[in-house]
């Protein structure tokens, strides 16, 4: 994933140009007079460990498709973020999960989505793997995980692991 880009005016449909404004370049509409910033998208990611085994998801979509990953989704605008998380989880794995807390931001220079990994707690559900979303639902030992999708991953597991640690306390 990378920055995202935009060809057209959103209120006029003017082909939008690139020019500077505070220092960076914007896309900016002759037509209206006017920029339209792009913002980072948020998605929320959810840790859930059962019997010491971790879920991740098989993606079925790009990037990674076919590769494994921590379960969870883009968050809508206006959906509180803990509750798109839910949503997410239920959606690709069929479980009902609690949010526990939150583990950390991770952000990336010229990345444009900005990930919310959380701890969360298996509560309820069966698994099911009829999401489009999703090829196969899992749950791995740690010293077995399968290669991942997102190399950040791995430093949120890491993190998790330690978040946890005083969560427990
Ligand atoms: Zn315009």
């Amino acid at each position: 994933m990378t920055l995202g880009d935009l060809k057209y005016c959103s209120f006029c449909a003017n082909s939008l140009v690139l020019k500077i404004f505070d220092g960076k370049k914007r896309h900016y509409c002759s037509n209206c007079k006017r920029f339209t910033f792009l913002n980072p998208k948020l998605v929320s990611i959810g840790l859930i460990v059962q019997s010491e085994k971790l879920l991740l998801v098989k993606r079925n979509l790009e990037p990674g498709k076919g590769e494994w990953a921590i379960p969870g989704g883009y968050v809508d605008q206006g959906e509180i973020v803990e509750n798109a998380l839910i949503r997410e989880i239920f959606e690709e794995t069929g479980f009902h999960t609690n949010v526990l807390g939150l583990i950390g931001i991770y952000s990336q220079l010229n990345e444009s989505v900005v990930v919310a990994a959380y701890g969360a707690k298996l509560i309820g559900g069966t698994k099911n793997e009829n999401s489009p979303e999703v090829q196969a639902v899992e749950f791995f030992s740690f010293n077995d995980l399968p290669t991942l999708a997102f190399p950040r991953d791995k430093d949120i597991i890491a993190d998790w692991k330690r978040w946890l640690i005083n969560y427990k306390k």
